[in-house]
């Protein structure tokens, strides 16, 4: 049996209709930005792996920090015990993030992180006695799929299944370009007539609803907006953190801090799955008490591990060297060399660039579906072409590892040249 027949056998994927969909392609080695299936057909990973992987495939400065801490100290309980890693990973990133961040919580993946940001903001106000449980959060915004992140997420057919059984959120507009000021008022509208207890947003650019993007003054303002009502504020960077946006921190870019922010997907290079949620010491002052109870009652078992702070600490300092913030530059000017030719293209609807992040709307008659022929059309051809790129309905993007080469990235937009003409 090929390992393609083995997965049916066995394997529930991610996001998959298995009646319906084509079989997984396995995948045997990967180096760099490329990867190769089990019969050796080379791929280009345009999307670094769902976003994850900044520095290659197999990075062996990243692993072998990680053999050296597995060969030192591999896990140990986070409840009563504390290890220098996690230690380490701290002090980092208290010099990397905005200033007002004083306080940092382990977990396991982008959803948990956001699990623990929204917990938080609900304790927050319990322990303070004040009623206020109602979360505010974008149309079409993606925070996860556990139950609080998938409550603040807007992408219905993701959580239609679940409808009356979140706890309660209201959304606003995105303020994309001509609709600052409709996402003003409807927040300013939202905070009257709600008791909101926080606002969470993604950064600069909503990711998995096709890469929206919107400006830091927009943002700032409605931080603002929060700021004024005490409404705590939560950036969930966990697709933007770590150079997306051509700075560290997408909300490096906003003229205003927020209450939180929730880490994870590029934290450890894509090698350890490890996610981490930032405070500020305010937030944290109001779970400090003589009584037990307004403690933060949450944790995970592999909480901190030592492993994954070690895969964190290789990866901030690998971003950090002025090659890998010169790929990013390099990256960009391509991108918006790429953008400049494509936008006027007569079956393209518009174009957009922000850091290494780039997509292209495609031109449809119909309203495309998420999921839908359009979509399955353009993925299939990315995937015999042998390149790795998922859109989103007729939205085509690029999230390349940083070391990605310009011979690659030219590849990767030639292919989408040619389906653009395709469909
Ligand atoms: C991917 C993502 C999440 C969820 O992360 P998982 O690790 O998949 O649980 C949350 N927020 C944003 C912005 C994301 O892009």
């Amino acid at each position: 049996m090929t390992l393609q027949e083995k997965d049916c056998q066995y394997l529930w994927h991610p996001y998959t209709q298995h009646k319906t969909s084509q079989t997984p392609i396995a995948i045997s080695r990967g180096e760099g930005a490329l990867l190769w299936d089990e019969n050796n057909k080379e791929y280009i990973d345009a999307i670094a792996s769902w976003w994850v992987n900044p520095f290659g495939h197999s990075n062996k400065f990243i692993a072998d920090a990680i053999y050296k801490q597995l060969t030192t100290l591999e896990h140990v309980l986070f409840g009563g015990f504390t290890h220098e890693p996690a230690i380490k990973v701290a002090e980092k990133l208290m010099e990397i993030l905005p200033k007002n961040q004083q306080k940092i919580f382990f977990s396991d993946n982008g959803s948990t992180a956001v699990e623990v940001a929204i917990k938080v903001a609900l304790q927050y106000f319990f322990n303070k006695n004040e009623k206020r449980t109602t979360i505010i959060a974008f149309e079409n915004a993606f925070h996860g799929d556990t139950f609080a992140a998938m409550a603040a997420s807007g992408i219905s057919f993701y959580t239609q299944a679940f409808q009356g059984m979140f706890i309660d959120v209201v959304r606003i507009p995105v303020p994309v370009k001509g609709q600052e000021d409709a996402s003003f008022e409807a927040l300013k509208k939202a905070i009257e007539n709600n008791n909101c207890a926080g606002f969470i947003f993604e950064p600069l650019v909503q990711g998995a609803t096709g890469m929206v993007m919107y400006e830091p003054e927009a943002l700032a303002k409605l931080i603002e907006i929060c700021k004024e009502n005490n409404v705590l504020t939560i950036a969930d960077e966990v697709m933007t953190g770590f150079g997306k946006t051509g700075k560290t921190f997408a909300m490096d870019y906003v003229d205003a801090d927020p209450d939180m922010i929730c880490l994870s997907k590029a934290l450890t290079g894509g090698t350890i799955p490890m996610a981490i949620t930032t405070f500020t010491q305010e937030v944290f002052d109001a779970f400090y008490d003589d009584d037990i109870n307004k403690a933060l009652f949450h944790g995970h078992t592999f909480t901190a591990n030592p492993t994954g702070c070690l895969a964190t600490l290789a990866s901030i300092e690998l971003l950090q060297t002025d090659e890998m913030q010169n790929n990013i530059q390099r990256i960009n000017k391509r991108h918006l060399e790429f953008q400049k030719k494509i936008q006027n293209h007569p079956k393209v609807t518009t174009a957009r660039t922000l850091g290494v992040i780039f997509a292209v709307e495609i031109k449809s008659d119909s309203e495309e579906s998420y999921y839908g022929s359009m979509r399955t059309k353009l993925y299939n051809f990315f995937i015999e072409n042998g390149v790795v790129l998922r859109p989103v309905g007729n939205i085509v993007y690029i999230l390349p590892p940083y070391i990605m080469t310009d011979e690659q990235l030219q590849k990767v937009y030639k292919t989408i040249e040619e389906a653009i003409e395709m469909v």
